[in-house]
């Protein structure tokens, strides 16, 4: 490999790989290579330490004690601080999203201590969200890189809050997305109330102060914060959000959008077909 080629990380694929999240590191492989950039997958296991060379970081979701390991080993090895604050792109998946954070309620009900890079906090919700999601990033800060909406499959206990410094990727325009403590999606607010406890927890409907689980009264989901980008979508995220794998190739190319990646035959119908059996 020479000095040229594109490095995309998955760090810790043994914790952060129950759900299939390493195939968007072979998404971006692919449309680099498609436009003439060689690139190498870095597999950074639990053991090794994090280097902050890499080009772009991926990390994917995982269970509740998976990812209790995961944001340990990130609270000891401060190689992905160290590439955030160099603007490295990063792009964070469901438990990801929630190790990133200040904290998150862990299998136990107990608040755990996140690697504190997001300006976020995860309590339990009332039931889980699971189910096909959509969100729309217009009117919030990556709308002119992101002109069409995401989709992708949710599957989480948590209820992410954002804190000042975060900003939503996109608005819910169907499905839970980050969600609101201890309020069961699908289920009317009393009924949710009502079920009041999950996995034998208490579950608070409170939010703590300074962050919110709505921004002009619209449900979000996601976030943006510096580097990095997170969000609840699983699919791979990005076999089924090009124009998200090409803002990252973007950015760690520091090559302009729109990326001139040839256009897969198909691919534009089979998303419009996706979103219109969603809605
Ligand atoms: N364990 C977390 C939750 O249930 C994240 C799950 C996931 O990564 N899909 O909220």
């Amino acid at each position: 490999m020479n000095e040229s080629t594109l490095r995309i990380g998955i760090l810790m694929p043994e914790v952060l790989g129950t759900y299939g999240d390493g195939g968007n590191a072979v998404v971006l492989a692919h449309r680099a290579k498609l436009l003439g950039y060689q690139s190498e997958i870095v597999h950074v296991s639990c053991t090794e330490a994090i280097p902050e060379s890499l080009d772009i970081y991926t990390l994917g979701g995982g269970e509740d004690v998976a990812q209790t390991i995961a944001s340990r080993r990130l609270l000891t090895d401060r190689g992905l601080e160290r590439a955030v604050q160099k603007q490295k792109p990063v792009l964070a998946i469901c438990a990801a999203f929630q190790v990133l954070g200040t904290w998150y309620t862990d299998a136990e009900g107990r608040r755990t201590e996140g690697a504190g890079l997001l300006d976020v906090v995860t309590l339990p919700q009332g039931a889980r969200a699971i189910g096909e999601l959509i969100n729309s990033p217009s009117g919030l800060p990556l709308e002119r890189e992101l002109s069409e909406p995401l989709t992708g499959f949710e599957n989480h206990g948590g209820a992410t809050l954002l804190g000042r410094d975060a900003s939503p990727l996109g608005f819910v325009t169907s499905g839970i997305g980050n969600g609101q403590p201890g309020v069961a999606p699908g289920l009317a607010d009393g009924a949710s109330a009502a079920a009041g406890v999950q996995q034998g927890h208490e579950v608070s409907r409170e939010i703590p102060e300074g962050y919110r689980a709505t921004e002009d009264g619209k449900a979000m989901e996601g976030c943006v914060q510096g580097s990095i980008i997170a969000t609840y979508l699983h699919g791979p995220c990005l076999a089924r959000n090009p124009q998200l794998a090409d803002l990252l190739l973007a950015r760690a190319l520091r090559i302009p959008l729109p990326l001139a990646v040839p256009e897969i035959p198909g691919l534009q119908r089979l998303r419009q077909e996706r979103l219109a059996a969603i809605k």
